[in-house]
């Protein structure tokens, strides 16, 4: 059984240019606004054919994990069904900040005991303000963590260079 778990924005989803306009809002038409950014989301070409590529083989589960606003999940999930195709809607996990990830991982841990998780999640924030930061605790928790296997921007952004849609 092969274990993969992806991020979302800026992994398998081209959403930083969607970010740079948000306004603050109040909250309920932020909902509306998120909810329509959401959807409308461009995902990344390649990305996506390595991830239906991974969900049709036999042997492995893939678990989407990203952290946005939970009333975010539908739209979450009809957004990957129509980039994607069918998941099963358990393997999509929404995290209130990116921090807890880490839960999620040690969670999966356990759940897949002996095997490796690989995970592909840029870890990356603030794109839109010109100035890329990372969670640095987390990536440093899947660099550490001997059941992570850890594939990070730089590999990610190698494979979505060019081709965006
Ligand atoms: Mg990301």
């Amino acid at each position: 059984m092969n274990v993969y778990v992806f991020d979302i924005d800026n992994t398998i989803s081209n959403s930083f240019p969607s970010l740079i306009d948000r306004k603050k809002t109040i909250p309920i038409f932020r909902l509306i606004t998120e909810t329509y950014r959401v959807l409308r989301l461009p995902f990344f070409k390649n990305m996506v054919f390595i991830v239906k590529n991974r969900i049709k083989r036999k042997n492995s589960i893939v678990f989407f994990l990203s952290a946005r606003h939970p009333l975010l999940w539908l739209p979450t999930y009809l957004s990957l069904i129509y980039r994607i195709g069918f998941i099963n809607p358990r393997n999509l996990i929404l995290v209130r900040n990116t921090l807890k990830k880490i839960k999620v991982f040690e969670l999966l841990n356990d759940m897949f005991k002996n095997r490796k998780i690989r995970v592909i999640d840029d870890l990356s924030y603030n794109h839109e303000n010109g100035e890329i930061k990372y969670y640095e605790k987390v990536i440093s928790f899947c660099v550490k963590n001997k059941s992570i296997i850890y594939f990070d921007k730089k590999v990610i952004d190698k494979i979505n260079k060019d081709v965006k849609r």
